[in-house]
């Protein structure tokens, strides 16, 4: 990886630190390299920008990397002063969390940058909200950075309510990108990967929620049903299942999982005849945040078809090994992220349900802002990541309003507020259960005596889930003591324009 350079760009100009990407996609955006080149060829005093150039041409006059690590790029999102990006939404969504007004040049199809135009049209609307200074053209280009370098990057701060504001409108994009409400699962997938109408489908119950929202002692509980196995975030099975060896919920650690050894052997003859490594590379390609609006899209692209394919085709021989092994009817995947529900979505043996779990985002910030180790991982020292209230704030918009929207794309979903599952844990356990179509069990859990947990065999997750005490449910209200009165209210903010939807209340 090549160094990047701390030096901010020249005094004479107005742009402190410029950072540019033309994002990850496997289409080249060679284009606005060029332009930026020209540009820079023009500013001879211009130094220390930096360019992410994917698989695209490399710059002359710029520094260069082919890609950056994820926190290396949240970093060069915080430092940038001006930030020159494609027109992709995850990127777009990173810089108006950080406050940045970004330069955005959407990536066309007719130049064979991207398989349609939905960048394009993504980006005129944002434009027309000013959430971002589009340019289409090298000379509007010229002219927005030209500008950038008189007077400076426009002064967006991230906690004036202005990012919550974007977040609705960029809620309203998504809605409209989203189009009518869909009869049914996606049809060009089908035509690739023909439904075999002699094998069942195998349910799964989703938990879609931002981590830390209590997904962990839910997905616990609905494994006491004697219809269900909870399996944990399956999206890490590769990295930290197969590749890290990291410990299951039964205390084993992976390789050593009776039940994940008998799963791996029906799905593959053992996990010795599949690499995670080459795995986790296909699952990249397939089920990342970037790609979501590449999932939601009609017209997905060979590539994208072919790394959903094949990688769908191994996560369906794993859930029907898993079914096997457990001898359940129904698998309770705790994964999560939007873009796994998105990937189960398109797989034509899956029969999809979300269960959309919320929990009021004070609590969640409260959570994310703790360090708690992670005991699983096995002979070295590593703690749960840490993310700033603001960003959770963000991200609670964001994974909520995902989910929110779930339905609109056929999939069956029902919305739980972590809250009422812990006020009412046998009535909200039975109206899940009910939801995922099994007999409900809720009564049965509890009674005078505390509540054990069975053995379980969640391949990773939050490190509650190798406690081995009775469970105890109360409302975790800690956040309203715990959490710095200034981030609380800054969530507030963030999260307000959403709150009401969830009885959350804005005046904490
Ligand atoms: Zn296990």
């Amino acid at each position: 990886m090549t160094d990047i350079s701390d030096a901010p760009l020249s005094e004479s100009s107005g742009i402190e630190r410029l950072f540019v990407t033309v994002g990850t996609d496997y289409h080249r955006f060679d284009r606005m390299v060029w332009w930026l080149d020209e540009w820079m060829a023009t500013k001879p005093d211009v130094q220390g920008a930096i360019v992410q150039r994917g698989t695209s041409a490399k710059s002359e006059h710029v520094e260069s990397v082919d890609y950056l690590q994820r926190t290396q790029l949240v970093e060069e999102f915080q430092q940038a002063t001006v930030v020159v990006c494609h027109g992709g939404p995850a990127t777009i969504l990173e810089c108006r969390s950080n406050g940045i007004v970004p330069i955005v040049v959407p990536r066309e199809e007719k130049y064979d940058e991207h398989v349609n135009d939905h960048q394009v049209d993504f980006c005129e609307r944002l434009a027309a909200h000013g959430e971002i200074q589009m340019a289409r053209t090298k000379d509007e280009f010229f002219r927005l950075l030209n500008l950038a370098v008189e007077r400076g990057a426009p002064e967006v701060a991230v906690d004036d309510g202005h990012a919550a504001v974007s977040l609705i409108k960029f809620e309203d994009q998504m809605v409209e990108l989203l189009g009518p409400r869909a009869e049914t699962r996606s049809k060009e997938l089908a035509d690739v990967v023909p439904i075999r109408s002699d094998v069942q489908k195998i349910p799964v119950l989703f938990i879609g929620s931002v981590p830390r929202s209590g997904s962990t002692i839910l997905s616990d509980l609905l494994n006491e049903n004697p219809h269900m196995v909870n399996i944990g975030e399956l999206v890490h099975l590769w990295e930290r299942g197969v590749i890290e060896n990291n410990l299951c919920g039964c205390g084993q650690s992976f390789s050593d999982c009776v039940f994940w050894g008998k799963v791996g052997e029906i799905a593959f003859g053992g996990w010795q005849h599949i690499s995670g490594e080459r795995m986790h590379t296909l699952q990249m390609r397939a089920d990342r945040t970037r790609h979501i609006p590449r999932l939601l899209v009609p017209n997905i692209s060979r590539y994208m078809a072919t790394s959903t394919v094949q990688y769908g085709a191994v996560v369906s021989r794993i859930l029907r090994a898993i079914l096997e092994v457990s001898g359940k009817t129904v698998i309770v995947d705790t994964s999560k992220h939007v873009s796994t529900a998105l990937l189960l979505r398109q797989l034509p043996d899956i029969d999809l349900r979300v269960l959309h779990l919320v929990r009021d985002p004070r609590g969640v910030a409260n959570s994310w802002s703790k360090v708690i180790d992670r005991p699983e991982v096995q002979g070295e020292n590593r703690a749960m990541d840490t993310l700033h209230p603001g960003r959770i704030g963000l991200r609670w918009l964001w994974f909520n309003f995902a989910f929110a929207n779930m339905d609109r794309l056929g999939v069956p979903t029902t919305t739980i507020r972590y809250e009422d599952f812990v006020a009412n844990p046998a009535e909200t356990l039975d109206q899940i259960f009910e939801f995922a179509g099994v007999e409900p069990t809720g009564d049965e859990l509890f009674g005078d005596e505390p509540l054990m947990l069975g053995e379980g065999h969640s391949v990773s997750g939050n490190p509650r889930r190798l406690d081995r005490k009775p469970v105890e449910l109360r409302v975790d209200e800690k956040w309203r003591s715990d959490l710095d009165p200034k981030m609380r209210s800054l969530v507030s903010r963030v999260t307000g324009p959403m709150l009401d939807r969830y009885h959350y209340s804005k005046d904490v």
